[in-house]
This record gives C-alpha cells, sequence and structure tokens, in this order.
C-alpha cells in the first residue's frame, strides 16, 4: 500500500482563544501538529505527506515539523475545510492510493487506526473511523427549543478521522465539492458524491481538540506525569552555632558551620526541587560568589526554588525528607517545621514529610560532627499555587 495523507492544520482555532495556533500548542514536550504528524510517517503503509497550514506558517513547516522519513510537503490552506483538502490533494504525487485525510486536531490517532482506515478504503472506496454515541442523542427543533425526536443511540455513530479514499472515489468528492456542498468531513463528499461509505471501528483516545477545556484534559493526560527529584546536603557542626531546619531555631549547643544558616533541610529540598525540574542545581542558582545568597536564610533559598520552579511550568505537588543527626530529638520539632515548609512550597501540610534519624553512633553524622538531610520532590505540571 502506498497512501498519500493530507494532514489538514490550516483552521484559524477561533473557539481556542490561545495565543499561538492551535497546531502549535505543546501537548507535553511535542506540539499537537507534530504529534498528528509523527504517527503517519512511521506508518509503513504511508508513502508520502502533505500539511496544510494557514499561510503564515507554511515556509516555517519544515521547521514546525522536524525532520519526516517520508516526503512531507506544506501547502498553505483555502477558505474553508474542503480547500484546504483540495489544495493537499493536488500536492500528493499521482502515484499514491489511497488518499488519507486527517485533522491536525486529533495528535493520538494511532498505528492501528490508520491500518483500519487504509485496509477499509483501498477495498470498499471510503472508509471512516468511528465510535458510538453513548449519550442519548436528540434532535432539536431549534424554533420552538423543544426536542423533535429522539434518534435510536445504536445507530448513532460519531465520525472522526483519518478517514481514507481511494483515489478515484477521492475525485469524485472533490467534485461534489466544487459543486457547492458545504461539508464538515470529507466522508460526507464521499457520500454526496453516491459512494458508500464504511465505517470501520473509531478510538475513544483519538480526541478532537477544539476548546481550552478540551486541552487541558488532554494536557493532563500526556504532561500529566509527575517529575520526581532528589535532594542531599551535609553541614559540619560546630560550637556557638544556631541550629536551624526550616526556620525552626532549635534549642541545642552546636550548629552548621559558616556564614549561612547552614540548613540541611531546605538545601537539600531546594536541589529536590530544581531535580525535578530539571533546572540545575542550588549551586548554579545561588553561588556562594553572590552577596543576595551568601547568607540567604534556607527558607528564602527555597522560596526562591519554588518560584524558579513555577516559571519552569511545574508546581509542588509532596516532598519528602529525612534528617539524619544524633542529637537533638527532632520529634517535638517536627510538625513546626512541615508548617513553614507547607508555607512557602504552598501546598497543604500532608504534603510534606519531614522524618527523623540517627545514624547509630557511626561515621561523622553518628558522632555528632555533622547533620545531613535527604529530600525527594514530586512536581506536577501547571504554574498556579
Ligand atoms: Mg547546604
Amino acid at each position: 500500500m502506498s497512501a498519500g495523507v493530507i494532514i489538514v492544520a490550516a483552521g484559524r482555532s477561533t473557539r481556542m482563544g490561545a495565543d499561538v495556533p492551535k497546531p502549535l500548542l505543546d501537548l507535553g514536550g511535542r506540539t499537537m501538529l507534530q504529534r498528528s504528524v509523527e504517527v503517519f510517517d512511521v506508518h509503513p503503509g504511508v508513502d508520502e505527506l502533505v500539511v496544510v497550514l494557514p499561510s503564515a506558517l507554511v515556509t516555517a513547516g519544515p521547521s514546525l515539523v522536524g525532520p519526516t522519513s517520508r516526503p512531507c510537503r506544506f501547502v498553505a490552506g483555502g477558505e474553508r475545510r474542503q480547500d484546504s483538502v483540495r489544495l493537499g490533494f493536488a500536492a500528493l504525487s499521482a502515484r499514491v492510493d489511497p488518499i488519507l485525510v486527517h485533522d491536525a486536531a486529533r495528535p493520538f490517532a494511532d498505528i492501528g487506526l490508520i491500518d483500519r482506515v487504509i485496509a477499509a478504503a483501498a477495498e470498499g472506496g471510503a472508509a471512516v473511523p468511528a465510535v458510538r454515541a453513548r449519550d442519548t442523542v436528540k434532535r432539536v427543533d431549534l424554533d420552538r427549543q423543544v426536542v423533535a425526536e429522539t434518534l435510536p443511540r445504536e445507530e448513532i455513530w460519531l465520525a472522526q478521522t483519518p478517514q481514507g479514499f481511494s483515489r478515484s472515489v477521492f475525485e469524485d468528492a472533490l467534485a461534489a465539492a466544487a459543486r457547492g456542498v458545504d461539508a464538515t468531513d470529507d466522508a460526507m463528499l464521499a457520500e454526496r458524491a453516491g459512494h458508500a461509505v464504511r465505517v470501520v471501528p473509531g478510538d475513544e483516545r483519538n480526541v478532537k481538540i477544539t476548546t481550552p477545556d478540551d486541552l487541558a484534559n488532554v494536557r493532563a493526560a500526556v504532561s500529566g506525569l509527575p517529575r520526581v527529584g532528589t535532594g542531599y546536603d551535609l553541614h559540619r557542626l560546630v560550637e556557638g552555632r544556631p541550629l536551624i531546619l526550616a526556620g525552626v531555631t532549635l534549642p541545642f549547643e552546636r550548629g552548621p558551620h559558616g556564614h549561612s544558616d547552614g540548613d540541611v533541610l531546605c538545601h537539600a529540598l531546594a536541589d529536590a526541587l530544581f531535580g525535578a525540574a530539571g533546572a540545575g542545581d542550588i549551586g548554579q542558582h545561588f553561588p556562594n560568589t553572590d552577596p543576595q545568597w551568601k547568607d540567604a536564610p534556607g527558607l528564602d533559598l527555597l522560596g526562591r526554588a519554588v518560584e524558579i520552579v513555577r516559571g519552569h511550568g511545574w508546581r509542588v505537588a509532596s516532598v519528602d525528607a529525612t534528617i539524619i543527626l544524633e542529637r537533638p530529638k527532632l520529634a517535638p520539632h517536627l510538625a513546626a517545621i512541615r508548617d513553614r515548609l507547607a508555607d512557602v512550597l504552598a501546598v497543604t501540610v500532608d504534603r510534606v514529610s519531614v522524618k527523623a534519624k540517627t545514624n547509630e553512633g557511626v561515621d561523622a553524622v553518628g558522632r555528632g560532627e555533622a547533620i545531613a538531610a535527604h529530600a525527594v520532590a514530586v512536581l506536577t505540571p501547571g504554574a498556579e499555587r
């Protein structure tokens, strides 16, 4: 099989209201357009691709999509959807057959779906993937705003793309479009031209992204995976210094050596946040040489780390830390420490875990010469608090 695929991404995206064209919106690290093109580019039955874009984007097309293994051309769309499809078809070479038409607003078509459409189009001349309606469908008398009829649900199927056509059926469909039929999909043009259109199983995951709510749902699915980071810190303990953890001063005769408050808990947590966001580490963001951060309290550094990862599009979902020190006992202070952290991390206190352990008298920590902390942070997508 040597199918040619027309990917239609020329719509005005008016229902989305974003400041970038809908096909260029990010879905978990790749744009909607890239996802839509990729699945066809790797399908063994596909020989050529044409992407129909808004005219302003055509020149940038190759860089927007990136390298493809099949020939991929870029053309400007027309006034109506069917005009865009006609222009796309004109850019395919004469040897490809069948022709598939796909909406770039459906970035989750998969190989199996494409297989079914190609096979049915090759065999029957025209094929549309569809899923059963789950809701009861009413035909509404719009003048009176009353139900005119309840349609038999088992006969109601919702059409998706890609839709597939043999070259000759597709040419008939385009001729029907030229005669003035206004169509919301390509199968409708083939129907009007008198061809039977086969229905093959669609895929519930092959959703069309039309509104900001659609986008939010899909984002949650594709980029909703949490990110995890770890952090570690250790400071030597010396006489005559305060012992501070998350801004809470503990009654003890020794504290971390150095200029800063040596708050191992906040330092380990900040590194965990940076790690999860892939945003470097504490030494890079708060260099000793920068007077602004040189002696800054650990809690301030942590607050700034939260801001930085938020700028990368992440917010804190939860943190867990273990403080290792021989003395004093931390248990009486953990509630206060968790409260302070929850405040700075902008999460409820149940999402902040702080545990304490001794080192059983072993090593420098066990001898009371140092305090250490391990931390894990989980981030989820989203910049809002
Ligand atoms: Mg430190």
